[in-house]
């Protein structure tokens, strides 16, 4: 499990047929009060839950399981993962809290298509997907994650409730799957995803300083060229509207 600072380590997501989310882990391991940033695509839990074990971490130390959002790369084995930490609590923005609370999953699968496709290459089940929500974040909260503050940003149009988490003192951003290495953008053509809203979530990026980029799939990038993430959403701009 790479280290990327003092207090945030990196699992890359085991891509097979279908992609699997980065997870990283947050907090500085002294705090014993650690967070996971999504989880990963079903099938992925005891990889995810051996990666942290074999950095030397106590699974003890695991306190919630926060969601950039709930598609099924990043949520599908959450309830693996819980089997394993049942005490960690989980956060979620407010807008994709309240289907899955209801065990609405048209946020989780995005298409018809995908649904009845995963389904079947996963043997997952109808109704899977419900989840009690202990915190309903909103975005503009600052969470204290294992002794460092970091900022939630409302950042929708990828998905509804799609969140990114900035630690302003080491420059670093959680953008899930909003913006990507190599100027590449997550898409907007799932449910509840929207073009206009992702270019204004991606101008809202922009105006951050951000050094150390870790999207939610695909490369991370440290030494993020001052600019990227304009210039990323200016090439976008023709198709975001
Ligand atoms: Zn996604
Ligand atoms: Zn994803």
């Amino acid at each position: 499990m790479p280290k990327i600072t003092e207090e945030v380590y990196y699992i890359p997501g085991q891509d097979e047929f279908m992609p699997d989310a980065h997870t990283y882990v947050l907090g500085k391991p002294s705090s014993q009060d650690l967070s996971l940033i999504d989880a990963g695509l079903t099938g992925k839990g005891s990889y995810k839950i051996q990666s942290v074990q074999g950095a030397g971490f106590e699974l003890s130390a695991i306190k919630r399981i926060i969601m950039t959002h709930t598609h099924l790369d990043h949520i599908g084995c959450l309830s693996e993962i819980r089997r394993q930490i049942p005490w960690a609590e989980l956060w979620v923005h407010r807008l994709e809290a309240d289907p899955l609370e209801q065990g609405d999953e048209r946020a989780v699968y995005g298409m018809d298509m995908f649904r009845e496709y995963c389904q079947e290459q996963l043997g997952l089940k109808p109704g899977v997907f419900k989840f009690q929500v202990n915190r309903k974040l909103d975005g503009g909260e600052t969470l204290d994650l294992g002794k460092t503050a970091w900022e939630v940003i409302h950042i929708p149009g990828h998905s509804m409730g799609s969140i990114g988490l900035y630690h302003r003192p080491t420059k670093i951003l959680i953008p899930g799957d909003v913006v990507y290495a190599d100027y590449a953008i997550g898409r907007f053509d799932l449910y509840g995803a929207d073009g206009p809203e992702l270019k204004k979530s991606l101008m809202r990026l922009a105006e951050l300083e951000v050094d150390i980029l870790l999207p939610g799939h695909n490369q991370i990038v440290k030494a993020l060229p001052k600019g990227y993430i304009l210039k990323t959403a200016k090439q976008w701009e023709p198709y975001l509207r």
